[in-house]
């Protein structure tokens, strides 16, 4: 008996049947831009392998207009259809099924060409959009629909016409993007007349026995947004006009409420896909922040969809259902949502990839092949970069010892989980251990390994990590003075007023750590929602209400030296939620900050370089997060043995777990 009789239940979407109720929602992976489609093939070939009921393609381009990006790849030519041809067959010999998504990208398309209802220009994009007229109107709907025949040429199984988070088709539904006064404005009716009209054509054009499913905006998150009612009538319309399934959009891309970000509760949206049942009769699909095989049971389990949508848990873990099926759902992979290695990525224009699967993207390339030459292997430090050497290795057929001189493993990975709002990371940790127990890997805790002990063996890891970096600042003898380490790990507490010196990655958890109440809102998904100010789309249209954030715990003021906006280290897709977040629990920051002293009463400042404006920033606690140096002691033990030095210990500087996994696994794989 599993324990996901719902998820691994069969279910069939028009005409297709599948294994199970999991799909694989759409990533962009940057991998079929650059043309190596052996690459691509193998990427979702590998996802195929590990049981997904049915997977959705990264959104495929209708036109040059229509690409999120100049040269955004989509099926232009047959050239084109042969290249997809490779990865249908691919997933297919795999048993696998494969839809592709079409995707119009409007005025969120990074090109000078892009097109929309109306000359509105979104924030997150440079372009005003040219406005269509009729004949242009027409050419969209046409593309897309030959995109969808193509996509059937190619051999994929079924499209998902992407109708949410604010793109092409979304952006005539409400007066927010669409000002026409044409047919396809004005009225509501008018506004869905454009998405209706394409999943007809769609239909007319593709087949009707070819899967079509539509991925609706069921909550906007921004100003102007759909009423509920416009949801439901919507819905009803795309399933009349041929839709078998339609997929959950939450929030458009300009939103600023966090939708997918480690900071959202677990299934924080299935309530929305909830409010849909019973109003149509085709399957719902629903998504965002599902990461595990219980929390997608739970869901269906209640009713609130018929299937459940995971895209980023699958770079994460590519066998995610082939564990859960086979009761090993413990040694599933986490994904925990920090968007570092596959949407900031994407925004980048790198390879998608994943922090906790560096494999992820790179299938090819990084390949863990049994070694021919088994040796025997100490690694030194069980944080990120050792445990990823020590795992990969081990995998590998080799012989491995972790020397960890804590109690625990997980490095710096500890301090993650402690921040409200990352308990996720607590997962990760316990996914190691089940690792670590599962593996041949023999480890010793609370151990310091000496030189003379790692002399037997044939290859030395040194992943001995970091150390906090105490800055040359003037103290006074009584000052209460902590580093985040010690607060973080719990060894120090702070006051009521605090002052954090460092303002980059570290400081920004440190400030949440001091203002939040636990548990975190994380955890309490109805404070989540009022914090963020979403709220019922049947009273607030577009589920946007006004944001109510909680009372600060502390009062807290985070300084740096450098005269630029504090975060801009910051992920480049989840840095405004941090800015965000601390400036609703009144977290002062100041740049360009001299520290002239530390005193029982707080830090002396003074500002630029004439020390302008002297004054004592007050504080009962100053916390130092003032950055790292790599902790190397042993390696002037070891004298002139080879080492491989690896994670902080290497290079401390901007120093961040997906770097430390990244070299780790990197080493275990070649060694
Ligand atoms: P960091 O991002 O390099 O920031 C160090 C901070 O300390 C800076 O604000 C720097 O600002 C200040 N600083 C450096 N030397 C100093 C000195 N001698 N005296 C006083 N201040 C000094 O390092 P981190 O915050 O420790 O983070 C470590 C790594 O983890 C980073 O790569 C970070 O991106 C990553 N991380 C990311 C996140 C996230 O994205 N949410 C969270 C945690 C950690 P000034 O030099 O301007 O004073
Ligand atoms: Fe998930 Fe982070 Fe990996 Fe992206 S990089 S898939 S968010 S764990």
């Amino acid at each position: 008996m599993t324990a996901f009789p719902h998820l691994l239940s069969p279910i069939t979407l028009g005409p297709l049947p599948l294994p199970n109720r999991v799909l694989m929602g759409s990533m962009h992976t940057n991998l079929e831009e650059r043309g190596d489609w052996n690459r691509v093939a193998e990427f979702y070939a590998e996802r195929a392998r590990g049981g997904v009921g049915l997977m959705v393609t990264g959104g495929m381009a209708p036109n040059r207009e229509g690409g999120v990006f100049d040269g955004a790849a989509g099926l232009f030519t047959p050239e084109d259809i042969a290249n997809h041809r490779l990865v249908t067959d691919r997933v297919h010999e795999e048993g696998g099924r494969i839809a592709m998504q079409v995707l119009h990208a409007g005025r969120y398309a990074y090109t000078a060409d892009c097109v929309a209802p109306s000359a509105i220009k979104s924030p997150i994009s440079p372009y005003t959009p040219h406005e269509l007229d009729e004949a242009g109107i027409e050419k969209q709907i046409a593309d897309i629909a030959i995109a969808a025949a193509r996509a059937r040429e190619a051999g994929y199984d079924g499209v998902e016409i992407m109708g949410s988070e604010g793109y092409f088709l979304n952006q005539f539904l409400v007066t927010h993007t669409n000002r026409r006064t044409d047919r396809w404005g004005g009225s509501p009716e008018n506004r869905m007349r454009l998405p209706v009209e394409v999943m007809a054509r769609v239909r007319q054009v593709a087949g009707a026995d070819f899967l079509l499913i539509y991925r609706l905006s069921m909550i906007d998150l921004i100003p102007d947004g759909q009423t509920w009612d416009q949801v439901v009538t919507l819905a009803k319309a795309v399933e009349a006009a041929g839709a078998h399934a339609i997929n959950t959009g939450i929030g458009w891309h300009e939103a600023r409420v966090p939708t997918i970000a480690t900071s959202v509760p677990r299934a924080a949206f299935s309530w929305v896909t909830q409010k849909l049942k019973g109003q149509v009769g085709l399957p719902l699909i629903t998504s965002n922040r599902i990461n595990r095989p219980e929390v997608a049971e739970e869901i269906l389990a209640r009713g609130a969809a018929d299937m459940v949508s995971m895209a980023r848990p699958f770079l994460a873990d590519p066998d995610f259902v082939a564990k859960a099926a086979s009761g090993r759902a413990a040694r599933i992979a986490p994904c925990i949502a920090c968007n570092q290695a596959c949407l900031d990525h994407t925004f980048a224009g790198k390879v998608s990839s994943c922090l906790v699967n560096p494999r992820a993207g790179h299938e090819t390339e990084l390949v863990l092949a049994p070694t021919a030459t088994p040796k025997r292997i100490a690694v030194v430090g069980a944080g990120a970069a050792g445990l990823s050497a020590a795992l990969t290795l081990d995998a590998r057929g080799h012989q491995v010892t972790l020397f960890e001189r804590d109690a625990g493993v997980g490095g710096q990975l500890r301090f993650a989980a402690e921040v409200p709002g990352k308990e996720e990371f607590k997962g990760l940790i316990d996914w190691y251990r089940t690792e670590l127990a599962a593996s041949g890997v023999t480890l010793h805790l609370n151990h310091r390994a000496r030189a003379a002990e790692l002399a037997g063996f044939d290859e030395v890891i040194l992943a001995t990590g970091v150390r906090p970096r105490w800055p040359e600042i003037e103290t006074a003898p009584n000052a209460q003075v902590i580093n985040y380490a010690d607060l973080l790990s719990g060894q120090a507490t702070a006051g009521r007023t605090v002052a954090v010196i460092g303002a980059g990655g570290i400081g920004f958890d440190v400030a949440e750590y001091l203002v939040a109440e636990r548990p975190s809102t994380t955890l309490r998904p109805a404070d989540w929602r009022t914090e963020w100010g979403v709220g019922d789309p049947t009273c607030w249209p577009g589920g946007l209400m006004t944001p109510e954030p909680e009372r600060p715990a502390r009062s807290v003021t985070m300084m740096q030296r450098k005269p630029e906006r504090p975060g801009r280290t910051l992920g480049r897709t989840t840095g405004w939620i941090h800015r965000a977040s601390l400036a609703a629990y009144g977290v002062q920051m100041l740049r360009g900050v001299n520290y002239e002293r530390i005193e029982p009463a707080g830090v002396r400042i003074s500002f630029g370089q004439s020390r302008e404006s002297p004054r004592l920033v007050p504080a009962d606690t100053v916390v130092i997060c003032a950055g790292q140096e790599s902790e190397r002691g042993l390696l002037a033990e070891l004298g002139d043995r080879p080492v491989h030095v690896i994670g902080g210990a290497d290079v401390a500087a901007e120093l961040d777990a997906k770097r430390a996994i990244d070299q780790g696994t990197r080493l275990g794989a070649r060694l």
